[in-house]
């Protein structure tokens, strides 16, 4: 599998300070209260899992699953819902973790979609982010890394459901999907 990186981009040790930080700042941003963090499957379940144990208050955990990329490196801009939320978050406080933003549609989408239920407030926190690829305008309020517009690999990120389990995060060596 390692052979199939070009470049490794966050290294393990890199990823858990940053995600230290991003809890330390949830949990002094929601201080008394009870915050439902909604993971964004499959991407973010890894980063899900780390950021939960790094924040100090009470918090609760919901998922929601979107169609994906398929087996391609472009997004198709098309959301669509595969798992809705169990949790009723009316006047509750959601925090919408996701892996990684690109263009930015999915975010528009879950926060209009979130906005309908009438919730208490809506954050998005995201382990990386693209800044030059966002077709949109969107207020991200929680960032750990903002990358360039490569695609990226591992710590949750897939290319074709694979590299997920990589526990950095990499650059695929062009030969992979092209
Ligand atoms: P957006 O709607 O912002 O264009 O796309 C968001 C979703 O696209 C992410 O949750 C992720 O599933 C996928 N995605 C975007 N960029 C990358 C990337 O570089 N690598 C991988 N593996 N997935 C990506």
């Amino acid at each position: 599998m390692r052979n199939d990186i070009e470049k490794i981009l966050k290294t393990e040790t890199e990823i858990q300070e940053i995600i230290k930080q991003l809890g330390k700042q949830i949990s002094k941003d929601y201080e008394g209260k009870n915050p439902i963090m909604i993971c964004i499957l499959k991407g973010g379940i890894v980063f899900l899992s780390d950021l939960m144990r790094s924040i100090s208050i009470k918090v609760e955990l919901d998922f929601m699953s979107l169609s994906s990329y398929g087996n391609s490196t472009k997004s198709s801009g098309v959301v669509r819902i595969k798992k809705d939320i169990d949790a009723d978050i009316l006047d509750r406080d959601v925090i919408i973790v996701e892996d990684i933003v690109d263009s930015g549609l999915t975010l528009k989408y879950l926060d209009e979609y979130f906005m309908q239920h009438n919730p208490a407030s809506v954050k998005i926190c995201t382990l990386l982010d693209k800044p030059k690829a966002h077709k949109i305008d969107i207020n991200i309020d929680y960032v750990g890394f903002e990358v360039g517009n490569e695609f990226v690999v591992g710590y949750g990120l897939d290319y074709a459901q694979k590299y997920r389990n990589l526990p950095y995060i990499g650059i695929l060596k062009k030969e992979i999907y092209s």
